[in-house]
């Protein structure tokens, strides 16, 4: 059984769960928080956020890590566009390690991999999540990859570890200005990246009370 995570202190606008291989988009206003839970351990979410008045500025991992001048995410890490503004906080981290440089699983990349074609795969679940708002596949920027485990070595290599998250961890990222944020729950069954079982992530949207 899933453990429950920490209560929310707020007013919670959404509570959904994502079934494995779903996806989800949703409208987050500044100083509102979305909260990405584990449920059951092992489970990655491949997360992107936009400037929801303006889509074309969208989170840049590259901006991400040379201006928080840290590879991993953790609490303070802020999600940067390409345009240098912020877009959302993590305030909260129970699990402590997640991967900025994977980007995420497409059917090239698989078949790239695994010589396998027309896989499902989290660039056409966020693009898929993301077309309510008029954006296109090639419009889906590289992103954050929650829960997942991308250890870097001495030697600069670089591989798709099982994930560190445990039944009920979570992040909390709060906006820093209004955006859409949109996140897959990672389809990938070729890698270790969910640990070789999909299972399903809960994601709850709340206006925290005090903000925070
Ligand atoms: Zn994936």
């Amino acid at each position: 059984m899933s453990q429950k995570p920490e209560a929310v202190t707020g007013k919670v606008l959404d509570d959904q769960i994502i079934q494995p291989r779903g996806y989800y988009g949703r409208e987050i206003m500044k100083g509102e928080v979305l909260r990405i839970i584990d449920l059951e351990g092992q489970q990655v979410a491949d997360f992107v956020c936009f400037n929801l008045h303006r889509l074309e500025e969208r989170i840049s991992p590259e901006n991400t890590i040379n201006l928080n001048g840290q590879v991993y995410p953790g609490v303070g890490y802020v999600l940067i566009s390409d345009e240098a503004s912020k877009l959302m906080t993590i305030i909260e981290d129970t699990c402590g390690v997640h991967d900025m440089l994977a980007g995420a699983c497409s059917s090239y990349t698989n078949e790239y991999r695994y010589g396998i074609k027309d896989t499902l795969n989290c660039r056409d679940n966020l693009a898929a999540a993301v077309e309510p708002w008029g954006l296109k596949w090639k419009d889906v920027p590289y992103n954050m990859n929650v829960f997942m485990n991308c250890p870097i070595e001495s030697d600069g290599s670089y591989s798709i570890q099982p994930p560190k998250s445990k039944a009920g961890d979570y992040i909390d990222f709060r906006a820093e200005m209004d955006v859409l944020a949109a996140l897959s729950n990672c389809p990938q069954e070729h890698n270790p990246c969910n640990a070789g079982e999909l299972k399903p992530l809960r994601v709850i949207h709340f206006r925290p009370d005090p903000i925070l």
